[in-house]
């Protein structure tokens, strides 16, 4: 029978389980490499089981229509399960109605969407909160709202150890607080941020809150209402579901005041000449023909990540997590980036002498496949860099088929560079 992660179990029992499950993601018999994959990107995006796989190829095999529009049978179809996808998110997140869930491209076009929607109601002078441990999605959309509407942002600082600098949030907070935009796991510390205390400081400030649950989502199988969020973001891509197909959810009296983001078919009730009537939640929002393989790939995505137990999951990531750290702390030369208590399963590290472009690629070589760079977060790379020069970090990221010996292959094959470096 087939296995989930369990929690409190040993490392060594969930990584035997991790085996198992392996098995399920064809890339590791069918990459393009010559040897074995060790694959440690998942922050960047996860690998698809087949079950995802075979969910999207059913919809193009089975039921390849246009939705919301056919009144034949192929199109009723291809309808319900595109809307089969949104019930699913709407029960995994917790919202109180399926209306309340959006379908959009991803984290980074769902946080657009919100600038481009409720942002447009801020007035001059109004204030964001953010952090300074945004990934460049949760930082520049505001950023061009800030320029368009005359709006100020503000920033919360991040420590040494990598976590928000909390005492410093709750003085930039005040009347003029219209929202905080934070995320809920840092993509490059792997900080896991305290998102229920923060909202509760914001909504007693009178702001909004919008949690970035790129990192998140895969790794907690927490509920909207327990965060505390009145906007979550996540893409699919990064728990084991397809590219090109993500969530917006919102508080539906909030989405409801809401104006439409891009206009065109699907998200109007009428249109003549002169004007038109917007569709009602969530349809208001989503413009054209939507990602209907993609929903049913999202939709398999949440089903197999909670019959792996995503609670269980991230403790078994953040134990590997640990277990690198460890490892790494042995190494003279070795710098990890942050050092959060309870982190998730992503870390950054620097390694003297040798640039991490270039590790990343000798590491590749050898079949690891790690991230490099700044990791799409640059104000925090300048945080831990040195002056004005941002850090470039390496970045290993553990998913459900991480092993531990994928953890000890990256410390040995750091250990090497460092010495030959
Ligand atoms: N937010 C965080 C914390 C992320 O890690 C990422 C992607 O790495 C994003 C937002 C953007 O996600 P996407 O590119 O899927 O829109």
């Amino acid at each position: 029978m087939r296995r989930a992660f369990l929690r409190g179990a040993s490392l060594q029992a969930n990584d035997a389980v991790a085996g198992e499950l392996k098995d399920e993601f064809p890339i590791f018999r069918t990459h393009a490499g010559s040897g074995p994959l060790v694959y440690l990107d998942s922050a960047a995006t996860s690998q698809k089981p087949l079950a995802v796989l075979d969910a999207m190829e059913g919809v193009y095999r089975e039921a390849c229509a246009n939705v919301h529009r056919a009144i034949h049978t192929l199109g009723e179809e291809a309808t319900r399960r595109y809307e089969s996808a949104r019930t699913r998110t709407a029960t995994r997140l917790g919202a109180a109605s399926r209306r309340e869930v959006v379908f959009t491209r991803g984290t980074t076009e769902s946080i657009n969407l919100l600038a481009r929607t409720l942002g447009e109601g801020f007035s001059s002078g109004d204030e964001i909160v953010l952090s300074e441990m945004e990934h460049h999605a949760n930082l520049v959309p505001w950023q061009q709202l800030a320029a368009r509407r005359g709006l100020k942002l503000r920033f919360v600082p991040v420590l040494d150890s990598g976590e928000l600098d909390l005492a410093a949030y709750e003085r930039l907070l005040g009347k003029k607080t219209r929202l905080v935009g934070v995320t809920a796991t840092s993509n490059v510390l792997g900080t896991v941020n305290p998102v229920r205390s923060i909202a509760d400081l914001a909504h007693a400030a009178g702001a909004l809150v919008l949690v970035d649950a790129a990192q998140y989502i895969p790794r907690s199988g927490a509920k909207v209402t327990e965060l505390g969020a009145d906007f979550l973001a996540f893409s699919a891509h990064k728990h084991y579901g397809p590219f090109g197909i993500g969530v917006l959810w919102g508080r539906e009296a909030l989405l409801e005041a809401m104006p439409p983001f891009m206009g065109g078919g699907d998200m109007i009730s009428d249109v003549t000449l002169e004007g038109f009537t917007a569709n009602e939640l969530p349809w208001k929002f989503e413009a054209g023909t939507p990602a209907i393989a993609e929903a049913a790939g999202l939709e398999a995505a949440l089903d197999w990540l909670d019959s792996v137990d995503p609670d269980a999951l991230g403790g078994y990531e953040s134990e590997l997590a640990a277990r690198l750290i460890a490892a790494f702390d042995e190494i003279p030369g070795v710098r990890v980036l942050g050092r959060a208590p309870g982190r998730a399963g992503i870390v950054a590290f620097t390694v003297e002498g040798v640039h991490a472009h270039d590790l990343a690629a000798w590491l590749d070589r050898s079949g690891v496949a790690v991230r490099a760079g700044q990791h799409c977060a640059h104000p925090l790379s300048r945080r831990f860099g040195d002056g004005a020069l941002a850090v470039s970090s390496a970045r290993a990221s553990f998913a459900a088929y991480s092993r531990i010996a994928d953890a000890d292959l990256l410390a040995s094959l750091v250990r090497r560079a460092r010495e030959e470096a």
